[in-house]
């Protein structure tokens, strides 16, 4: 095998994807920094969220149907979606680019690509759990997709067909069925789909094991380094300037900034359609009863991680900016979703507990940007995971490491481009 060059890489944003980033090109042999804003990494998106690792995932947030359901949750202020309905030219345009997605075609043409980077994520995380590199709990139970209603049910058993015909794993249950996978707490659903290869972690542990990992291996972490501006001559980055007008030289640059990377595109010939879809979570220490397997509650598009003595519940996608702030109601929205699959679920005493939120960058189609911006060589995308940074984090990395030492990349990356919009 010829041997790979080593180069200077500089990361933006010590999310789970650029932490997974550094992990492979250091393995690959590049001395490798990670500028990031927060004083911790892995404190954005990649902290309060349900991390689910996800197979099951194939179909891309743009489907059919997905509009008429948004169209009519809007008006509900509980429900699981939300909209600022304004001007902003950013939203409208991906509004368009979103709609001319949702449709069957596209479905059959990114669930090939979803597939097999949820696959080969796996086997990434199942392999980091068997090396000594980093400690951290890797669930494999599955991930039980429940309902209520016969309109879920006929959706989730399209879905598990649709799942079974590309090879994923998909057992639809009966309520008695599910109630045997969780002994541990009464569950109320008229049935359930088991997808056995999914799997769960809690992405902080994973973050700060990882972090901890790539620092004893030379990888520099700069925090407290917000990146403004790129410096570039003829297309090529030479620099990247930090609010405190530290320059970084680098052959190489990684965009993992989340819901913020296309900004900084801003000055560049280049950008990336992305928008943030903010999300909520709640973690509940040392609950008596507590499921064992994680779950998604189909009519509520409510997520629920067992993660150590915690339970983590989380959902809602609002498209209302880069902001954090918290919506009571969405909130409500959540915890009043439980009792109507874990009855026995003490949810009344959760409203009290603090509110986590996260920003998913979000790309129109649903796939994510992995690859290099052909006006800017020297620079890869590595973002728009949406609702599977996490699940995706590793092959992301493996990728990046794949493009920047020149090797055959693990999966073809052409549906992936961060051009495909231009
Ligand atoms: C409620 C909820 C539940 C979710 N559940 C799951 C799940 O079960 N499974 C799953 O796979 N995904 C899940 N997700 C999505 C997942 O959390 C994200 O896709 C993922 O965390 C994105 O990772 P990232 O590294 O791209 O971004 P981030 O984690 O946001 O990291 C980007 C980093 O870049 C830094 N940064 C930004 N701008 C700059 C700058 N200018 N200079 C320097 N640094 C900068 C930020 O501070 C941040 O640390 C969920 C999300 C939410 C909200």
């Amino acid at each position: 095998m010829p041997e790979t060059i080593q180069k200077k890489i500089v990361i933006v944003g010590g999310g789970i994807v650029g932490l997974c980033a550094a992990y492979y090109l250091r393995q690959d042999g590049h001395q490798v920094t990670i500028l990031e804003k927060e004083e911790k990494t892995g404190q954005a998106c990649s902290a309060g969220n349900a991390g689910m690792i996800v197979p099951s995932h194939f179909i891309p947030l743009a489907a059919p149907g997905v509009i008429a359901k948004g169209i009519k949750w809007m008006f509900s202020p509980e429900s699981p979606f939300s909209i600022k309905p304004s001007l902003d030219s950013e939203l409208i345009s991906w509004l368009w680019k979103f709609y001319r997605s949702a449709n069957d075609g596209h479905v059959r043409s990114s669930a090939g690509i979803l597939k097999d980077l949820n696959l080969m994520s796996r086997s990434l995380f199942a392999e980091f759990a068997q090396s000594d590199d980093i400690d951290f709990s890797f669930g494999e139970k599955g991930l039980l997709m429940l309902y209520n209603t016969a309109k879920a049910q006929q959706e989730e058993t399209e879905t598990a067909k649709m799942a079974e015909k590309i090879g994923i794993q998909a057992d639809m249950l009966d309520a008695k069925q599910v109630q045997e996978l969780e002994p541990g707490i009464k569950v109320n659903v008229r049935g359930g789909v088991h997808y056995v290869k999914d799997a769960h972690i809690d992405p902080v542990e994973f973050c700060d094991a990882l972090e901890d990992f790539l620092k004893s291996k030379g990888v520099e972490i700069v925090n407290g380094a917000e990146v403004k501006t790129f410096g570039q001559v003829n297309g090529q980055i030479k620099h990247l300037t930090t609010q405190n007008g530290e320059r970084h030289e680098a052959d190489e640059f990684v965009l993992a900034a989340g819901a913020f990377s296309t900004t900084l595109l801003q000055g560049l010939n280049a950008s990336i359609p992305m928008i943030a879809g903010k999300g909520y979570s709640v973690t509940v220490p040392n609950l008596e009863q507590r499921p064992s397997v994680p779950s998604i509650f189909c009519e509520a598009k409510v997520a629920v991680t067992p993660m150590g003595d915690n339970l983590r519940i989380g959902g809602t996608m609002e498209l209302t900016g880069r902001n954090l702030s918290v919506r009571k109601a969405k909130v409500r929205g959540i915890l009043k979703s439980i009792p109507d699959y874990y009855p026995d679920m003490p949810a009344g005493n959760m409203g009290k507990l603090p509110v986590w939120s996260g920003l998913r960058p979000c790309s129109p189609d649903g796939l994510p940007y992995i690859g290099r911006f052909q006006n800017h060589q020297n620079m890869i995308a590595a973002t728009g995971h949406a609702m599977m940074g996490v699940s995706l984090g590793p092959v992301t990395g493996k990728l990046v490491a794949d493009i920047v030492s020149g090797k055959e990349p693990s999966l073809p990356l052409a549906q992936l481009s961060p051009d495909r919009y231009n």
